[in-house]
């Protein structure tokens, strides 16, 4: 820019050096105290005598002073002035001699005159030799007249000069404002300039960082690119999966479409539909009360065919002869069939029995003995527990009608009650006993009555009686196993209901729950087991469920406890070990059990004979389950019998004892036990 844009301030220094030349020249004008200056003195002196002579002394310095620069052609040589001479016209020469004459005629010594020594009178003719061929002499007016034409020359090239000297000076003086304006230019444009640079530094600063910057976003800007080309792969993907789905959705349209079409017709065949439901509903509601009419009197005729089969029910079971026991005689144990043929179910059981004491007597092997029995039903050993079941089923279901339902497992140790009633060991459930089948089926029925608006509840609890008293068998944590803190007390004053203290009423829902109970009702007789050898066969085990029933629509409920014994073996105590060491203990246990298994004869006896008095409180077991025993309560049992015929005299008593509870009593002969 500086190269292209000529600043002010080179411009003025430019006019300036222009103009120097100028001044150069008229440097060449004579300084004060030159030689020239002297020369003009000379000059006046010699031209202007006259004047000189008026202005007086110091005139003269005077004008020297104020004219220091006075006429530069002065200096021409003498030689010049006279070739300069013979131009001018002759007559003109006479006059300018004429007037030298009448000066040098006027001349008086002036008071520089008598200054002057004898001796300057000798630089005229100086001059006069210098110019002896055009002038003479004595010509000293042509002379004269000569230095007057050249004095006016010089003075009008004086005031020319002069002119032009005070133009210069103007022009100096201009120049000179200029230089200071352009001064002061310059140092406000130097001001600025450092203010540029500065600019230009924080500027190349900025653009350091920018360009720092600049990189870091190329670099990003790379990245961003791979990053779109990636994105514009999947673009790509994007837009081939959309056409896709743009065909799908076509497809799907169109199917929509057929199916608005459907949904339409559908609609009003919906319509139709409702119509058709609101006469069902009715219906429905009709049949609901019809079917309710047809459950109560379901319930009222199952009432009285349980009640036509009697209250008290007895069942024989026989189990199966276990491996690695002896073989029974053939015809030990026998089940006629019932007058239907074999098909029909069998309801007798005859027991051989060899009286060794006959025989011994008469010396001749004696005949043995048949005691035939007959009961509600007989169970020979190969019979499942599903067949039991199913025998049983129509009880359970008269628990859920509200009916005390109370099922015992009567017998000797070893005849199967536990098999019976829990099942048998292992995880067959071909094997399962009678306690998880009946809350099964009570679960599964209750379930069914729900859609006819009954809802059932079911709490379970598990207690042993043993030597007369209750223990938990569902307890937990640090009862566990421990035994005697529980009784038997009613619910509340003027109460029927009965309850045990201390012992856990479980809510059961389903299956897996109960299975955990008897889980664990087996773990706590396995504890008591060490404490006590062989307690649980000496002990009776009764589950009980309290079912609760309602019919919310109607306002019925319907409430019944449904008992599940597994009673303590009826075995008698062997006279000979009756008074061994440490027998006695075990005389009084035998005792118990069989005062409460006779407690537990006389109680059904009475309630059979519709006795006035019952004898429940005589024994913790019948006080126990005095509420679902008489009355409307359904009551049965079940006679376990070992096959071998070792225990011959045990399954006898079972046996008879069975027989006299049973209503009416059986043909078969009949001895009270012991
Ligand atoms: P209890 O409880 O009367 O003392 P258990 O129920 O413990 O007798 O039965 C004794 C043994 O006989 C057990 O091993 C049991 O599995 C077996 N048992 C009992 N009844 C049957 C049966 N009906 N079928 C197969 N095994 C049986
Ligand atoms: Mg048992």
């Amino acid at each position: 820019m500086e190269s292209q844009q000529r600043s002010p301030l080179l411009e003025v220094k430019g006019n300036i050096e222009l103009k120097r030349p100028l001044v150069k020249a008229h440097s060449r004008l004579p300084l004060p105290g030159s030689s020239f200056k002297r020369g003009r003195d000379q000059m006046e002196d010699v031209v202007e005598p006259e004047k000189k002579r008026t202005r007086g002394p110091g005139t003269a310095s005077k004008f020297a002073a104020s004219q220091p620069r006075a006429p530069v052609r002065t200096t021409v040589p003498p030689t010049q002035g006279q070739t300069a001479a013979p131009k001018l016209p002759k007559k003109t020469g006479l006059r300018c001699s004429t007037a030298v004459a009448t000066v040098l005629k006027n001349q008086k010594p002036g008071p520089a005159a008598p200054a002057q020594k004898p001796g300057t009178a000798a630089a005229p003719p100086k001059l006069e030799g210098k110019k002896p061929s055009k002038r003479p002499a004595w010509d000293l007016k042509g002379q004269l007249c000569d230095l007057n034409a050249e004095l006016k020359c010089c003075r009008e090239k004086t005031r020319t000069l002069d002119q032009e000297n005070q133009q210069l000076r103007d022009q100096l003086r201009e120049a000179q404002q200029q230089a200071t304006d352009l001064g002061a230019e310059r140092r406000t444009l130097e001001g600025e300039l450092s203010r540029v640079r500065a600019q230009a530094e924080q500027g190349q600063q900025e653009l350091g960082n920018l360009s720092a910057h600049v990189l870091e976003l190329e670099e990003r800007l790379s990245t961003q690119e791979s990053l779109v080309e990636e994105l514009q792969k999947e673009q790509l993907g994007l837009q081939e999966e959309r056409r896709g789905l743009a065909t799908r959705l076509e497809e799907q349209e169109k199917r929509l479409q057929a199916s608005e079409a459907a949904l339409s017709g559908s609609q009003a065949e919906v319509a139709s539909l409702r119509k058709e439901t609101a006469a069902q509903v009715a219906l429905l509601a009709e049949r609901g009360e019809r079917l309710h009419w047809l459950e109560m009197e379901r319930r009222r005729l199952h009432n009285q065919l349980q009640e036509l089969k009697g209250n008290i029910r007895v069942f024989c079971r026989v189990r199966p002869v276990l491996p690695g026991e002896p073989t029974p005689p053939p015809g030990f144990l026998l089940f006629p069939s019932g007058p239907g043929g074999p098909s029909d179910p069998s309801t007798h059981v005859s027991l051989f029995r060899s009286d060794e004491r006959r025989g011994t007597l008469s010396g001749v092997p004696a005949a043995p003995t048949r005691y035939d029995f007959s009961f509600d039903r007989v169970f020979p050993p190969g019979s499942g527990q599903d067949e039991v079941f199913e025998e049983i089923a129509m009880l359970v279901q008269s628990a859920l009608d509200g009916y005390p339902v109370c099922i015992f497992a009567y017998g000797q140790t070893g005849s199967g009650k536990t098999f019976t009633m829990e099942g048998g060991p292992g995880e067959d459930p071909q094997m399962e006993g009678l306690i998880p089948r009946a809350l099964r089926h009570l679960f599964s029925v209750a379930q069914e009555l729900s859609s006819q608006g009954w809802t059932y509840s079911f709490v379970a609890s598990y207690v042993e009686i043993y030597n007369e008293t209750v223990r938990d068998l569902l307890a937990t944590g640090t009862r566990k196993g421990q035994g005697g803190d529980c009784e038997i007390r009613r619910v509340g004053p003027g109460s029927e209901e009965l309850t045990v203290t201390n012992a856990r009423y479980v809510p059961v829902s389903c299956e897996g729950e109960v299975e955990a109970l008897l889980h664990l009702a087996r773990q706590n007789r396995a504890v008591a087991r060490t404490a006590q050898n062989e307690r649980s066969s000496r002990s009776h085990s009764v589950f009980q469920l309290q079912i609760s029933g309602e019919h919310a629509g109607r306002g019925l409920q319907c409430g019944a406890p449904l008992n599940l014994v597994d009673l303590a073996g009826s075995e008698r105590l062997d006279p000979g070990l009756a008074f061994g060491p440490g027998e006695r203990e075990r005389l009084r246990e035998t005792q118990a059990i069989n005062s409460s298994l006779s407690t537990l004869g006389l109680v059904i006896m009475a309630l059979s004979n519709k006795e006035s008095h019952v004898p429940y409180r005589n024994s913790k077991l019948t006080y126990l389950l005095q509420n679902s025993l008489g009355g409307s309560a359904k009551m049965l049992m079940f006679v376990n019998i070992s096959p071998l015929e070792e225990n011959a005299s045990e399954s006898l008593n079972s046996l008879r004892f069975a027989s006299k509870v049973r209503v009416p009593p059986s043909p078969g002969p009949v001895r009270t036990p012991g």
